[in-house]
């Protein structure tokens, strides 16, 4: 085991790689024509910060790719974490011809990377039993479409409740009833869950027999770096996207004042060297690195 990280190459200071830094994790609720509710944002709105997104060098992963420490993004650019919560309408659906309807979140995404290359199409959807309003057949259909894409399907509970004031044999059943309907759907396991509301259970017994990769909170920081010695896979900060939002500041607390803090202070935010094998980093930053990650990491 080495005791000290190597030097990085000569690229990664080029581009100021730092794979401490800080990843912003978006969170979405619905997209509407109209906003009513204050954690909706517009089909313009969610176009429109993409689209900034884009312009400013992030590049989309998913929810597991950053629990898992796989951020896989060109020397330079910034990995964002896109999510949408509650599986609703407006998120995903299929038109006649099997291509993403527009006017969803899915074609909005899908639309913003066809006007910026290297923007990838790719968001994690965190699921209740209610698919996006689709029914049986179509909600196996839509959920493969996804997961051949490269979206990732989340858990979010069955029925969305407060998991704090739950015992722990319901919150067992509410997230282990949503890992039935994704398998009964598309075969296949979750790896990551979001808290409905962002509230922790009390008793972590159900850790055990679902073991996520990553479980996410629902505000109001960015993530730390998933090799920071902080970051924390069961309690993952994500930031709302904008909206009015009354018991929230969103002058300080929601993605636009988080995107432009992060634009001001590039030192704070994750840049990659390009190589999802090794962790880069300003030698300053070597006390905050996760131990176990050592021999991966690459100072200058
Ligand atoms: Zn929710």
């Amino acid at each position: 085991m080495p005791t000290a990280a190597l030097p990085a190459s000569a690229q990664a200071a080029a581009v100021k790689a730092n794979e401490m830094g800080q990843v912003p994790v978006i969170m979405y609720h619905r997209i509407l024509d109209r906003p009513e509710l204050p954690l909706d944002r517009s089909g313009a709105e969610l176009y429109a910060e993409l689209t900034r997104l884009a312009k400013s060098g992030y590049v989309p992963i998913t929810a597991a790719q950053l629990a898992a420490g796989w951020v896989d993004v060109p020397a330079g650019r910034h990995p964002v974490v896109l999510t949408f919560d509650d599986s609703t309408p407006g998120h995903f659906g299929l038109d006649a011809q099997g291509a993403p309807k527009p006017e969803t979140a899915v074609g909005i995404i899908h639309r913003v990377a066809r006007e910026n290359p290297g923007f990838r199409p790719v968001a994690t959807f965190y699921l209740n039993e209610d698919v996006f309003g689709l029914d049986g057949a179509q909600a196996a259909a839509g959920l493969k479409w996804l997961v051949q894409n490269g979206f990732e399907l989340g858990n979010h509970t069955v029925n969305h409740p407060d998991l704090s004031g739950l015992s722990a044999k319901e919150v067992a059943r509410e997230i282990g009833g949503m890992e039935d309907r994704i398998r009964a759907l598309t075969g296949l396991r979750s790896t990551t869950l979001a808290y409905p509301f962002g509230a922790v259970p009390r008793d972590k017994g159900w850790r055990e027999r679902y073991p996520f990769k990553g479980v996410f909170l629902a505000g109001w920081r960015p993530s730390d770096s998933p090799f920071a010695d902080e970051f924390d896979r069961w309690a993952i900060h994500r930031v709302r996207s904008e909206g009015k939002i009354k018991e929230n500041d969103c002058t300080k607390f929601c993605s636009t004042a988080w995107l432009d803090h992060l634009d001001e202070h590039p030192d704070e935010r994750y840049t990659s060297d390009g190589d999802p094998r090794t962790v880069v980093f300003p030698k300053m930053l070597e006390d905050r690195l996760a131990k176990g990650y050592l021999p991966w990491a690459r100072v200058y």
